[in-house]
């Protein structure tokens, strides 16, 4: 590099080409002139040594034999000039004066070729440092810039021209790692100086290089400064944003609500080269056979990091107050680590299990463990865990078990209340009816000829509704158990005609005009007739409470029925005033009532009934001109 530095001062760029013309026109002016005076002056000999500017001025422009023919032609011409003004007649002074020229002339050019041999070299080794790929610039004790090789043309955008004679600096607008007094004076001692440096390009984009300055001192004591740099932007780049990936990656490390430790498994590895080297071949054979095994492996497994979870969860203060090794935490009897290994050794991508740790304050903790296996052994002394503390999520579960515990006891409670609530709900009917017949029976005998026929129709009235409350708490028992009995094919328009005719008696007492118009002879249902039918009387019954509300004369019950496709509908609507708007979501909802006697359970059996048949029960809105209640029973017929 020292040898480099000597071309510094040289011009950077070649004469030109009209430069140069000019000076060998210039010297073969000087030649003639010479030449002329030398040889018809008096001067005599006097003026030869002149010719020697010939080679001043253009000898560095002929390399190689050019110069000596130039010389060998100036040396002519002196003798020339010598001879044709001498003649035979030979003097000592100017024969000296031609010597002492003739000498100066080989001199010169001597000195010249000697010159342009080293000027080669020099530029030879400049145009290596064009080559390099690196920057490289020169730049003068002002700081200006005396040579610029490709490499700077191409990283700064700057060409030589542009850049010969600015300040370097300025130019490029370098920033220093450290005041520019401080590196200088690291240079004049060191000689050298290297250090990353941000500079801008010609159209002002950003870069970083390594720039490497040494010093060349002349005989003069004049120094330039040689610049070699190298763009390590990319570089840079790459370690920053590595450096904030890193970054991030620590921050989500110790945030992360998740446990994470860090576990060095290469001792894993070599254990377990070292059992199939053994000829361990059935890896969880040998494991369970001798259960050591893996409590040994277990010991060398050692924990690198971990993060601020993990501390919190395991009860540890700081990172340097953590488990070392694995079998700290990990309790004799786990079994886990045996898994472990065989999916390790079976080279599974990922592992999961559930195991316990003790903590440190010996308190065990249920854990979920998962981790992914590295793709390659280097990764191995890194291998990160997370850890998920199962406690509360068991907890929950107990809790959860408990609660749906006592869910199903008052789940048991509640049902036999709604079966107790059901019977008497719908034994109520049934009751009234036997009652109303009783008393008409006994009104018949009290009679003065007391009518005996009447009495025996009230008193079968009588038998015919008690029976049919034994079968009505047979039929709520088995709807309540969801076990609809005695299922049997029942014609629909049978089943309404048998419904109306329990009703028979509150539709009188009420004023109700019913209107029945059953128009599905053919469609049969399968099914249990008294739950059946204890639906419909509900649906009935409701319908005939809620007219008491509007006038008589206006009280009116439609019972229709029609076949539907595979359907056999029902439909039920009065003139009363409708559901009330928040009964509607709600009607069928168990004990949900808006009359101030009333059960809530007349609709909810319904349903029940209709689901236990499969069926569907649902609220239409009313018909046009109407605004009472009506309502669809839907179910599937079987012919
Ligand atoms: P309950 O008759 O004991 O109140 P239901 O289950 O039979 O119980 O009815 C629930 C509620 O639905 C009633 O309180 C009433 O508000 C409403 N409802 C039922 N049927 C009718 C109807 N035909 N017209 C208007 N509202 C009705």
């Amino acid at each position: 590099m020292n040898r480099l530095m000597r071309f510094s001062p040289f011009p950077s760029s070649r004469p030109s080409a009209v430069g140069r013309r000019l000076r060998l026109a210039g010297a073969a002016l000087i030649a003639a002139a010479v030449f002329v005076i030398d040889t018809f002056t008096p001067l005599s000999s006097a003026v030869a040594v002149l010719y020697v500017l010939v080679l001043l001025l253009v000898g560095e422009e002929l390399p190689g034999r050019r110069l000596w023919v130039v010389t060998l032609a100036c040396a002519a011409m002196a003798t020339t000039s010598f001879a044709f003004a001498h003649g035979e007649d030979v003097e000592l002074a100017p024969t000296l004066r031609l010597m002492v020229s003739l000498a100066a002339l080989g001199v010169a050019a001597f000195l010249t070729s000697r010159n342009l041999a080293a000027r080669e070299i020099l530029q030879a080794q400049a145009r290596l440092l064009d080559v390099t790929s690196d920057a490289i610039f020169i730049r003068d004790a002002q700081g200006r810039v005396t040579f610029w090789n490709r490499g700077a043309e191409r990283l700064y955008g700057w060409s030589r021209d542009e850049a010969l004679g600015q300040d370097a600096h300025r130019l490029l607008a370098t920033a220093l790692p450290a005041p520019s007094e401080d590196i200088a004076a690291l240079v004049a001692r060191d000689g050298a100086w290297q250090g990353e440096v941000s500079q801008r390009r010609k159209d002002g984009a950003p870069l970083v290089v390594l720039s490497e300055w040494i010093l060349e001192r002349d005989e003069t004591g004049a120094h330039a400064l040689l610049e070699s740099n190298t763009d390590i932007s990319d570089l840079r780049r790459v370690d920053e944003a590595l450096r904030r990936s890193e970054a991030r990656y620590r921050t989500i490390f110790n945030t992360l609500a998740v446990s994470i430790w860090e576990h060095d498994f290469r001792p894993v590895k070599a254990a377990l080269d070292e059992l199939r080297a053994q000829g361990v071949t059935d890896l969880a054979e040998h494991l369970a056979r001798n259960p050591e095994v893996a409590r040994e492996i277990k010991t060398r497994v050692g924990i690198t990091d971990v993060n601020a979870t993990a501390l919190k969860m395991m009860g540890v203060a700081d990172k340097a107050g953590f488990f070392q090794r694995l079998d700290e935490l990990l309790p004799e009897t786990d079994d886990s680590f045996a898994q472990f290994l065989i999916a390790f050794e079976a080279g599974a991508p990922r592992f999961e299990t559930e195991t316990t740790v003790r903590s440190r304050t010996g308190e065990m903790i249920p854990v979920m463990v998962a981790l992914n296996f590295p793709s390659d052994a280097q990764g191995l002394d890194r291998v990160q865990a997370s850890i998920v503390d199962l406690t509360e999520q068991r907890r929950m579960q107990e809790r959860l078990d408990r609660a749906r515990a006592e869910l199903e006891h008052a789940l048991r409670a509640a049902t036999l209340g709604v079966l107790s609530a059901s019977i008497a709900h719908e034994v109520n009917q049934p009751l009234a009816a036997i009652s109303n017949a009783a008393g008409a029976a006994q009104r018949w005998l009290d009679r003065e000829t007391p009518d005996l026929d009447e009495a025996k129709e009230a008193v079968a009235d009588v038998v015919h509704a008690a029976a049919h409350a034994a079968e009505v708490v047979r039929g709520i028992r088995g709807l309540i158990a969801q076990t609809p009995a005695d299922r049997a094919p029942l014609p629909l328009d049978g089943l309404l005609a048998a419904s109306a005719g329990f009703v028979r008696r509150e539709i009188a007492e009420h004023g109700v005009e019913l209107i029945l118009d059953p128009q599905a002879p053919d469609t049969v249902v399968h099914g249990d007739r008294v739950v059946l039918q204890q639906a419909l009387v509900n649906l009935m019954l409701n319908g005939v409470q809620a007219m008491s509300a509007v006038p008589a004369e206006t009280r009116r019950l439609h019972v229709r029925s029609r076949r539907e496709g595979g359907e056999a509908v029902i439909e039920i609507a009065d003139t009363g005033p409708g559901f009330p708007p928040d009964a509607a979501d709600r009607a069928f909802e168990t004990f949900f009532t808006t009359k101030p006697g009333g059960m809530g359970l007349g609709l909810a059996i319904c349903r029940s009934a209709v689901a236990a048949h499969d069926g569907r029960i649902a609220l239409l809105p009313p018909a046009a001109g109407e605004s009472g209640a009506r309502i669809e029973v839907r179910l599937p017929a079987v012919t």
